[in-house]
């Protein structure tokens, strides 16, 4: 689905459109015989013809499994086309993706900035992993950054809109400071995808993802990519290779082959949500639902700067105790409760907010996550309604 603005203005991905390149990016296939999709080639060695091709191997394209294959090929390509990007590396899950982008960058010394709503476990690597690096962490406020201070060894770390309480970043002001200090910048764009935000084209240096979430999209497997521009590109190939975390072929097909679905997908799940968080909002048990493409939520005019569109996440906060909120979620029944999110399946967690905020400590009601999948809304409806039921009476 091509928006209006998309239509009238040049369109940047060689002149075609995003869902066209989603459905033809990464294929070859006058490689293989005119199959459509590329092997899934499991390997570890490779052979060579002579020793002295085999000392030739630097510029070989296939010199051993965990550096490439055709699979990690493909798939590589279509991220790097779909971000206008130098190059991606892909690696074993999306938190891998954040820890490998996150170590391309720094610096022993240096200054990384991370937004006080960060996905949880990026935050526990950044508290107990980075420290032994000479590496420290400042979190800032996502919604009123104080980014002073940055200078051309620092890291703007970024993630729009933030885990659990969905504030958007005013991203466009943060990427002007940081180039203003010379600062790298990443964003974690894990929610909108590609599809809804090109971080590369609005001056962010590398964009990662978990693609366990929307590029699969099936829940079946783990992925993570780190996509980067020509100026942080060299040194997260170098690290890539050199820490030999590469992801698991099967997981690398399997991903190419959701790929080819993201786009219809994906506004499905968008459609979805929106009829769902249009529903909440008008609940007495639902003191204010936290959707950026919801009119009333403070992060809308952002939102719709940048995005535009949006996707199947999004929170509520409870009018009601914690207590309430454990037997809302326990009397789901077509909503499962368990991590992650991007599948074809609805998904419910409880937001565990009491340590996650430093800055500026969460004093709402509790907060409920929501992933809406492809199933017709109505019945996801009657769920929560009978969920409010069963919490209240
Ligand atoms: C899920 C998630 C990750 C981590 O992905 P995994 O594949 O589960 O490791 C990273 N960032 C965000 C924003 C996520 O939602």
């Amino acid at each position: 689905m091509s928006t209006d603005d998309e239509s009238s203005s040049p369109p940047p991905l060689g002149g075609r459109r995003s869902a066209t390149v989603l459905a033809h990016a990464g294929l070859h296939p006058e490689r293989f015989h005119g199959f459509v999709n590329p092997p899934l080639v499991r390997a570890s060695t490779v052979l060579f013809e002579s020793v002295e091709a085999m000392e030739g191997r630097t510029g070989h394209r296939y010199p051993y499994g965990l550096t490439n294959t055709p699979t990690i090929e493909a798939l590589a390509e279509a991220l790097t086309e779909l971000d206008c990007a130098a190059g991606t590396v892909l690696v074993p899950s999306g938190l891998a993706a954040v820890t490998v982008a996150i170590l391309s960058a720094v610096k022993p010394g240096c200054t990384i900035l991370v937004p006080d709503n960060v996905y949880g476990p990026t935050r526990r690597f950044c508290d107990e992993s980075l420290p032994a690096l000479g590496v420290t962490t400042r979190y800032y406020d996502p919604v009123d950054p104080d980014c002073g201070g940055m200078d051309e060894r620092s890291v703007l770390f970024m993630e729009a809109p933030g885990s659990l309480t969905f504030e958007m970043p005013d991203l466009e002001a943060l990427v002007a400071a940081a180039r203003a200090a010379g600062a790298a910048t990443m964003l974690d764009n894990t929610w909108a995808t590609p599809l809804i935000y090109r971080p590369l084209e609005h001056r962010i240096d590398i964009a990662l993802y978990a693609g366990t979430k929307y590029f699969a999209g099936h829940s079946d497997l783990l992925i993570g990519s780190i996509s980067a521009n020509p100026r942080m590109w060299p040194a997260l190939r170098r690290l890539h290779r050199n820490l030999g975390v590469q992801a698991g072929t099967e997981e690398i097909w399997l991903t190419l082959r959701g790929l080819r679905t993201m786009e219809v997908r994906l506004a499905r799940h968008e459609e979805n949500a929106m009829t769902v968080a249009r529903w909440l909002a008008a609940r007495p048990e639902v003191a204010r639902v936290l959707h950026p493409a919801l009119p009333a939520d403070p992060g809308h005019r952002l939102w719709q700067r940048d995005f535009g569109r949006s996707t199947g996440l999004f929170g509520l906060v409870l009018n009601g105790s914690e207590a309430e909120a454990r037997r809302f979620l326990n009397a789901l029944r077509l909503f499962g409760l368990g991590y992650s999110w991007g599948g074809f399946e609805s998904l419910a967690i409880l937001g565990e907010l009491r340590q996650a905020r430093t800055v500026k400590p969460w004093t709402d009601g509790p907060v409920i996550r929501l992933h809406i999948g492809l199933e017709d809304p109505a019945d996801l409806i009657e769920d929560l309604e009978q969920a409010f039921a069963a919490m209240t009476g």
